[in-house]
């Protein structure tokens, strides 16, 4: 599996970091992680191949993480291409399908289908299992626990600002997770994830008081630990 960082900031663009996005591919396929703006221009710049992504899974409804997201169905739609989003409140289907309609008619007819999250398995295909756990960073809020080709990474998506919500159990299962940095401080993170068994943890949704001029400050902890940038790619 190959995940590649589209936009790593935090809850509003940076001077070089881009909305929340996260491209996972696996065989041919590709799923999506929230869908900050610009990601669908990022992705053209990237010379995707829009036919390969069928699936977007959206962690909560701020707007830093879906903001491109009715850009990125209406290439989908004029293109005729089925598109599967996960959206985790369920009022959200009809206002984004109004606004994409409204924008752009012919997607009444394009194959553009809505789910919304709760707990528990969301999707399955031959390439992945994802799971989904309550967060209670926002009314409705989910991390997603991914696993494919034997590997299982935890993306948590914003969380509460003393991480009471981190996804402890489900972070007991993944080899990596991707965790927000953000909303609490590197002590929050330092006591809670101490004796996790994960094998990497890479920081995104880099929040400006972690990023100083240029310096980075990270929680310490006893395994792996980085800083995720637009345009990173890390193989699982
Ligand atoms: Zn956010
Ligand atoms: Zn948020």
């Amino acid at each position: 599996m190959k995940l590649t960082f589209l936009g790593t900031s935090h809850g509003d663009p940076a001077p070089d970091r881009f909305c929340s996005a996260i491209l996972l591919e696996c065989g041919t396929a590709g799923y999506l992680f929230d869908c900050g703006a610009p990601v669908t221009s990022l992705l053209v710049r990237r010379g995707f191949d829009f036919s390969r992504l069928s699936h977007i899974f959206i962690s909560h409804m701020h707007l830093d993480h879906w903001g491109d997201l009715l850009f990125l169905l209406k290439h989908k739609a004029k293109h005729q291409q089925d598109i599967h989003c996960f959206l985790p409140e369920e009022q959200a289907e009809k206002a984004v399908h109004d606004l994409l309609c409204l924008a752009y008619p012919p997607a009444k007819n394009a194959p553009v289908f809505y789910n919304t999250v709760s707990e528990g398995v969301i999707f399955k295909d031959s390439n992945l299992e994802i799971r989904a756990v309550a967060t209670k960073h926002f009314k409705r809020s989910f991390a997603y626990l991914i696993c494919g080709e034997n590997k299982k990474i935890l993306y948590t998506g914003d969380l509460k600002a003393d991480i009471s919500d981190f996804p402890v159990h489900a972070a007991q299962e993944a080899d990596l997770c991707i965790s927000e940095l953000t909303h609490a401080a590197c002590s929050c993170f330092e006591e809670k994830l101490q004796s996790l068994p994960l094998k990497q943890m890479i920081f995104t949704h880099i929040g400006p008081r972690y990023e100083k001029e240029g310096v980075l400050t990270l929680p310490e902890l006893p395994f792996p630990v980085t800083a995720a940038y637009d345009g990173m790619e890390y193989s699982v």
